[in-house]
């Protein structure tokens, strides 16, 4: 097996939402990052968008990396399937080891754990801990309402132009994945069937 090119590590839904383009994009994520010899990190299970991202990118020839707590093996419906799965005793020690494995992030529609685990690389990189770039995916404007309350902080003071420029937000999965890989440096080609 070829080492991956680079590692996408994605936040996402533990449930799938109400509009089939959430699961669309998710497959499309999964897609891409396989396609490119990429690598998948994420949280191990197989619920939701959580588990459509890790199942298109091992259909795709890409490698998954699921890190689970123990405490949420059963919950969250550990995909045994993954190329390196890690059982873990803590959140923070996974969330720990996901910022660790990852080139890059992104975060699709998902509910308040992808909130958390989206700011909290969000305020690690203003803080420096890392220079790894961010991406938001908003598929059918799912974060129309995050962007404009963080561009509300703005014009209230309580955030500067530089964080916002932290984060890459777009609509269309592969432009914006192309865009974060490149940002780290990586120049993702697709994999040639067959060579
Ligand atoms: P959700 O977006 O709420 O469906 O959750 C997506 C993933 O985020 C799940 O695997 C959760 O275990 C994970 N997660 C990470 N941090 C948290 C947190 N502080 N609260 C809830 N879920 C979390």
């Amino acid at each position: 097996m070829n080492l991956p090119a680079f590692s996408v590590c994605v936040y996402c839904g533990s449930r799938n939402g109400n509009l089939p383009d959430y699961a669309n994009v998710a497959r499309q994520v999964g897609t891409w990052i396989g396609q490119h010899n990429g690598q998948l990190v994420y949280g191990g299970g197989n619920n939701g968008l959580m588990g459509i991202v890790a199942q298109a990118t091992a259909d795709a020839g890409g490698l998954v990396v699921g890190i689970i707590p123990k405490a949420l093996q059963t919950i969250e419906n550990t995909r045994t399937a993954c190329t390196e799965l890690h059982v873990v005793d803590t959140m923070h020690e996974r969330k720990h080891m996901m910022a660790e494995r990852a080139d890059v992030f992104l975060a699709l529609p998902g509910g308040i754990g992808t909130f958390e685990e989206f700011f909290e690389v969000w305020t690690w990189r203003q803080l420096g801990y890392h220079d790894k770039p961010i991406g938001l995916l908003n598929t059918r404007g799912y974060y129309d309402g995050l962007l404009q309350f963080v561009n509300n902080s703005v014009s209230q003071g309580f955030l500067n132009d530089w964080q916002m420029d932290l984060i890459l937000s777009g609509t269309e999965p592969a432009s914006l994945l192309q865009e974060l890989v490149q940002a780290a440096g990586f120049a993702p080609e697709p994999q040639l069937a067959g060579l």
